[in-house]
């Protein structure tokens, strides 16, 4: 059987300091579980808009398109602030997620014991929280036409269309069926079908999906704004959380801060399956080029080697794999081991990237 082929796009900033550490992880499993990954490395963002004049080549597409996965670092940094909207580092990224076509986002909120004090709510809600919310990323109020700003009789009006059709509602909601199966078998779907039209198709659509594909699943619906209300409240009522794109940006965003540092999330987004059954994939940290930090060894690694975690068990059909990394990162966590965005303002001594990258290796 072919080796697992993995695309490394590191990008700006702190990006291939962070992938260094990952880099030290895929050695390791090539030493001592005899899993060679085939790794091809290329260039996004700034870095590529430097050599090629253009944020993602159209090789770089093309290699994309042909792995298992790819796993992206972070894009940007200020002194791309002045280039053209149509070659922005950013634009190489939504490139990559539109041609690879990732319908479905996978933010995971996972408060790790020893972080659970850096969390805005009380330590007993967010203790051992392990939630994913799959938010649709290609449809909904974000491209939905007609779109602009109007003149209607005197004045101006701003237009925008959340419009769903049925297989997009269908195939996002399979994708966070089937993780479900991977997990605990629970599903949570929110939208709001009490005021919106494509709330009542959501609703209509996910529970045909479950009845006819996935009753083994258990599935529950919410409307969005109670689901923020409950998220906030006891988060750990989830497991799989399935939204629009709209309600996903922004409970995503708000689950993202029961767990504390950006520093420590990871990210994927799933396309259709592919030849071998898995689905396109790409799997990135939630974080920035953090341009603040960079060059300077001080970035946390852990966001971006959970999001290999992710590839792991989502691509490569690795979970214990992906179960060993994140018991290593909770381990290294529990002993002290801080970067200096995981130090409460007591203080102490933080480790730099590559300390902390060594750590989870020797954990
Ligand atoms: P983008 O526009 O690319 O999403 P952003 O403006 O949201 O970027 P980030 O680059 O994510 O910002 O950085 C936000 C803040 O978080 C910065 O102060 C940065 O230093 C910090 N930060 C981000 N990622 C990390 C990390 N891995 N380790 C430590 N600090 C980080
Ligand atoms: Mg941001």
């Amino acid at each position: 059987m072919a080796n697992p082929s993995l695309l490394i796009l590191a990008g700006d900033g702190i990006g291939p300091e962070v992938m260094a550490e990952v880099k030290k992880i895929i050695g390791w499993f090539g030493a001592k579980r005899g899993v060679t990954f085939d790794v091809t490395e290329d260039l996004v963002g700034g870095c590529a808009y430097d050599k090629h004049g253009t944020p993602l080549h159209d090789d770089t597409m093309a290699k994309a398109q042909e792995v298992d996965a790819v796993l992206l670092g972070a894009v940007g940094g200020p002194q791309y602030d002045i280039l053209d909207f149509s070659v922005k580092p950013e634009r190489g990224l939504l490139r990559l997620r539109k041609e690879m076509d990732l319908y479905s986002n996978l933010r995971p909120a996972q408060c790790f014991d020893a972080l659970a004090d850096f969390s805005s709510l009380k330590k007993e809600v967010v203790a051992g929280l392990d939630i994913v919310i799959v938010r649709e990323l290609t449809s909904g109020v974000y491209f939905g036409e007609p779109r602009g700003i109007f003149t209607e009789g005197n004045e101006r009006v701003g237009i925008n269309t959340q419009r769903y059709t049925e297989s997009e509602i269908a195939r996002v909601a399979r994708s966070a069926f089937e993780l479900a199966r991977r997990r605990n078998n629970k599903v949570c779907s929110m939208e709001k079908a009490n005021v919106m039209e494509s709330g009542i198709l959501w609703r209509q659509v996910v529970q045909e999906v479950h009845d006819k594909e996935y009753p083994d699943v258990q599935l529950s619906h919410m409307y969005a704004d109670a689901g923020a209300m409950q998220l906030c409240r006891w988060p750990k009522q989830f497991d799989v959380i399935v939204t629009d794109n709209l309600f996903g940006d922004l409970l995503s965003d708000a689950a993202a801060m029961l767990t504390g540092s950006l520093g420590m999330l990871p990210s994927a987004s799933l396309g259709a399956p592919m030849a071998n059954g898995r689905p396109k994939a790409l799997y990135e940290p939630v974080h920035g080029s953090a341009p603040d930090i960079a060059g300077q060894g001080k970035a946390n690694p852990i966001a971006c080697i959970l999001s290999f975690a992710m590839a792991l068990r989502y691509s490569f059909d690795m979970g214990d794999d992906a179960t060993r990394v994140e018991k290593a990162v909770e381990k290294v966590l529990a002993d002290g081991v801080r970067t200096a965005d995981l130090m409460g303002p007591e203080g102490g001594k933080p480790v730099s990237t590559s300390q902390m990258g060594d750590a989870i290796l020797a954990a």
